[in-house]
């Protein structure tokens, strides 16, 4: 017999899990609380960022995503770009850290990139100061305002995967799940309601090791005479927020020197990384500040920092902005990657993807419904 899921949340958590049912021949509902998904999901970047991530299973669930992504994005119609990424150095001990990784990551075929090779490879990079850059040929650009939306129908017309939007499930006893006096009997529910872990299950999350951390992003202009960026850009400060960097001997050595060059960003949790959608626009940010409460307010503050450091590695044609926002995600404070959780059988939480949840989702939930994650908090 058919078995039923139904999914909490229509972010990029929830369409990976309807995703992986519904090729599983689930019968498949999702419930979103919003007329629309309007959480981390739309809010980041776009980066489908495998090099963030360190060897083994984290770096096998982003690439595996990675090849989810792709045939989605081509099925559904849903624009990307295969850019890869470049990390630019601009002193020593940035290089120092980009020459080691290239040795340890030997098997992830990165190239070590000159100055005039750099120069090539992205037509806005400064010159100033700069050494060189490590180019990764693994990441995928997409715009996830148009994915987040697009998936959806995607899944409606391949799987007959049914959306209830605007809808919020306010209790579960299971097997019936409740928006109200509404009704959902299903055999597995699978919560996936991102910031929102006040609502269903409390408890459990007031025992878990989760906090919010908010972020704020900006948006340039499309840059005129269709000038492209090329590969998604970061420079030293990103060196030594993404884990997969740490395994560098001398990543201590370059964290230190930054600590003392840039005490606001680091306070601020920035780290500055460029990319670009199909009209040309240009995704910039962005800090980091953890609480279980943040206030809904901007700090111009944040932005000028990110500006301020974004201008010594990147001349763009035009530096209008567009738009400002900030976005919110979930993430685990004791290191883990991911929180997934059964409080009773039938009910699985997934939740806590912080940073890298575009990049990871759709490999986790292949992991997930196969029974195999491998990083259980
Ligand atoms: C600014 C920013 C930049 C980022 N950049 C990147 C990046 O470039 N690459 C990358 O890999 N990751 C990035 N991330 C992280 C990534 O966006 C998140 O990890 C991911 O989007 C989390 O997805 P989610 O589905 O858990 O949460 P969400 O997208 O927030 O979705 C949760 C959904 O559940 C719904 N919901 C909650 N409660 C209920 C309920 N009771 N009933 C019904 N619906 C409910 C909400 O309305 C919401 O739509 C970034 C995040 C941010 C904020």
């Amino acid at each position: 017999m058919q078995k039923s899921a139904l999914i909490i949340g229509a972010g990029i958590v929830g369409l990976s899990i309807a995703r992986a049912l519904a090729l599983r021949n689930y019968k498949v509902t999702v419930v979103e609380r919003n007329e629309k998904a309007i959480g981390a999901s739309i809010r980041n970047f776009g980066m489908v960022l495998p090099a963030a991530q360190p060897d083994g299973i984290l770096f096998n669930r982003a690439m595996r995503s990675r090849n989810i992504w792709k045939e989605i994005c081509t099925e559904a119609k849903v624009w990307h770009d295969e850019v890869g990424s470049l990390q630019l150095a601009y002193a020593s001990d940035e290089w120092n850290v980009l020459n080691e990784l290239h040795e340890i990551y030997q098997s992830r075929g990165y190239k070590l990139l000159n100055k005039n090779e750099t120069l090539t490879a992205s037509p806005s990079v400064s010159s100033k100061r700069l050494l060189g850059s490590l180019f990764s040929n693994d990441e995928i650009i997409i715009d996830p305002r148009e994915a987040i939306s697009k998936i959806p129908l995607w899944l409606e017309e391949k799987y007959k995967v049914k959306f209830i939007w605007g809808k919020a499930i306010s209790h579960i006893e299971y097997p019936v799940a409740f928006a109200g006096k509404e009704s959902f009997e299903v055999d597995e529910i699978f919560i996936c309601s991102g910031t929102d872990f006040e609502t269903l299950y409390p408890e459990v999350f007031a025992n878990a090791n989760i906090t919010k951390c908010k972020l704020q992003m900006m948006r340039i202009v499309s840059q005129p005479d269709h000038w492209r960026l090329g590969p998604m850009l970061c420079a030293g400060l990103s060196l030594v927020n993404y884990s997969s960097f740490s395994a560098a001997p001398s990543i201590n050595i370059l964290k230190k020197r930054i600590q003392t060059d840039f005490p606001e960003h680091i306070k601020w949790g920035i780290h500055v990384m460029v990319s670009q959608n199909e009209l040309g626009e240009l995704c910039i940010g962005d800090s980091h500040e953890y609480g279980l409460t943040h206030d809904p307010f901007d700090r111009i503050k944040i932005n000028k920092l990110i500006l301020d450091y974004l201008k010594n590695f990147i001349q763009f044609k035009d530096m209008q902005i567009c738009e400002t926002w900030n976005g919110l995600y979930s993430k685990m404070t004791q290191g883990e990657t991911e929180f997934i959780h059964k409080p009773q059988q039938g009910i699985t939480i997934i939740n806590g993807m912080g940073g890298g949840g575009m990049t990871l989702s759709f490999g986790l939930a292949e992991e997930l419904v196969n029974g195999n994650t491998g990083n259980k908090s």
